[in-house]
Parts: C-alpha cells; structure tokens; sequence
C-alpha cells in the first residue's frame, strides 16, 4: 500500500509503533481519564485503548501497524489489525 499523509501528501513509511507501557489510550478532547486503564474502562468513557493492554500479561497485540511522515514528524496508527 502506497499511502500518503493526510497533511503533507508525502509518502508514508510503513512500519509497526511498539509501546512498552501497558495502559496507554486515546481520549478525545474533554474527557477525563478513567481511574482504572483497563481496555473496558478506557473504553466506557469512549477511550480507545492501544496494546499492549492491561491485564493481559504478554496476551494479545504488542505492537500496532503504523506509518509515519518524517516531514510532519506524525504517525498514523491501526489499533486493531484489519
Ligand atoms: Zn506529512
């Protein structure tokens, strides 16, 4: 797949995003982040969490497919595999 970045039109470089640290989430703008970082918790206060997930102790994803644009200095991430 030839992507391109959505900001600059550049050529994206596909590769895989690894996060050493269980928890990590997306929260949109406003939301506050849940006490507990479960995927479920994350989730009900429409989170999204990313793997490695909580609980889970080598189980499941530890890495997410992604594409990074140099130029901008963003990464785009797939946190579920298709
Ligand atoms: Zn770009």
């Amino acid at each position: 797949m030839d992507a391109k970045c959505p900001w600059c039109g550049g050529e994206l470089e596909e590769g895989r995003y690894y996060n050493m640290t269980a928890g990590a989430h997306f929260l949109p703008a406003g939301r506050k982040k849940p006490a507990l970082l479960t995927r479920s918790s994350i989730e009900a206060k429409g989170g999204i969490a990313t793997p490695p997930f909580v609980g889970l102790l080598g189980d499941g994803p530890s890495s997410m497919r992604a594409w990074a644009c140099r130029q901008c200095k963003k990464l785009i991430l797939a946190y579920e595999e298709e």
